[in-house]
């Protein structure tokens, strides 16, 4: 554990039931007049984007402008840059983020572009990607709100983008002190929809963040607070979801959980073991992120046990934590189940 850190959690949190209908006023507050709706077209033909729409009739302190939903999973640098040239074309000057880790993460890369005004976002990651972290780094001036539809990547609190640069055939990484959303609205209703596999992979995929922040060896107290409520939050409520996904507590605390494990896992990065791992396998194999963090968890934790222990054992609440998990596996019983199902 360190004791030399910086630890920021600039991203508001705004939680509930129905929160999303106080997002015109919260742009409004943070001097937006023009604002641009991101999505995936996923999402709308469930009908989140309309809802999201529905949110901006009949308010008078900001316009929608344009509503742009042709963002793929795994956004690579043409779709950020059709965005840009979308948001320019409508004069936005501020964005709303609905949708995955793939949504946000592209919001964060529009948002960069607009403000250093490029049409291309591969000269900011040429050469594998960008890290430009510290006091010195200008403050964002657009309006940036993220409005999480899964509970797992945390990406609307987190200052980390990854897209796909095709010239370079590479996943290149935007790491920006700013780029996180100023506001991360946090509703549960639109995560009822989501299917339970999905909730338990993405769920996974913030319990391993949770893990890692804790047992890195750059954790500090701030971090060890935000990864062990992480943690406890999982384990309580993702059984709850998996017998009733209409639960809006269980939902509701799992989105919390998401967003509290990315705030501890960016702020120690050090050691993640579990992460390098899972992005070497999911890159042979073409599995997804949560999928490949929830089958290697226990592997890696047996393998790195002395370790991780070592580390782990200076929170007792977290190791207990984790030797429900491991004891009974739980989690992970009930994640093979649903992948399994899945795959029949
Ligand atoms: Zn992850």
């Amino acid at each position: 554990m360190s004791n030399n850190f910086m630890f920021n959690m600039r991203t508001v949190i705004l939680s509930g039931e129905d929160s999303i209908n106080d997002i015109p006023a919260q742009l409004a507050a943070r001097g937006a007049h023009r604002v641009l709706l991101l999505s995936d077209i996923g999402l709308e033909s469930v009908g989140l984007v309309n809802k999201l729409i529905g949110v901006f009739e009949n308010n008078m302190q900001v316009e929608l402008v344009g509503v742009y939903t042709d963002i793929k999973a795994d956004a690579s640098c043409d779709d950020i840059n059709n965005a840009v040239q979308y948001a320019n074309k409508v004069k936005a000057d501020s964005i709303v983020a609905l949708g995955g880790g793939s949504v946000i993460d592209a919001s964060k890369g529009i948002k960069y572009s607009l403000e250093h005004k490029l049409d291309d976002i591969r000269e900011a990651i040429r050469g594998g990607g960008r890290i430009d972290v510290g006091s010195h780094v200008k403050p964002f001036t657009i309006p940036h709100i993220g409005v999480p539809t899964t509970a797992g990547t945390g990406a609307e609190a987190s200052p980390i983008a990854v897209f796909f640069n095709d010239v370079e055939q590479v996943k290149a990484s935007l790491v920006v002190s700013g780029l996180e959303c100023d506001l991360a609205v946090l509703d549960p209703k639109l995560t009822l929809g989501l299917p339970v596999p999905l909730t338990v992979s993405t769920a996974m995929d913030a319990l391993t963040h949770a893990i890692e922040a804790a047992s890195s060896p750059m954790s500090n107290a701030f971090t060890d607070a935000y990864a062990i409520q992480a943690s406890r939050l999982i384990l309580d409520n993702l059984p709850k979801v998996v017998a009733n996904p209409n639960n809006i507590k269980a939902r509701t605390e799992l989105l919390q959980a998401s967003t509290m494990a990315i705030s501890a896992f960016y702020s120690s990065l050090g050691g993640i073991p579990i992460h390098n791992c899972a992005h070497a396998f999911g890159a042979i194999a073409h599995i997804p992120h949560g999928d490949a963090n929830s089958v290697l968890l226990p592997v890696v934790i047996e393998l790195c046990r002395n370790s991780i222990c070592q580390v782990l054992i200076s929170s007792l609440v977290f190791l207990s934590c984790l030797i429900r998990l491991l004891q009974r596996k739980s989690i992970v019983k009930l994640y093979c189940h649903y992948v399994l199902s899945k795959n029949k």
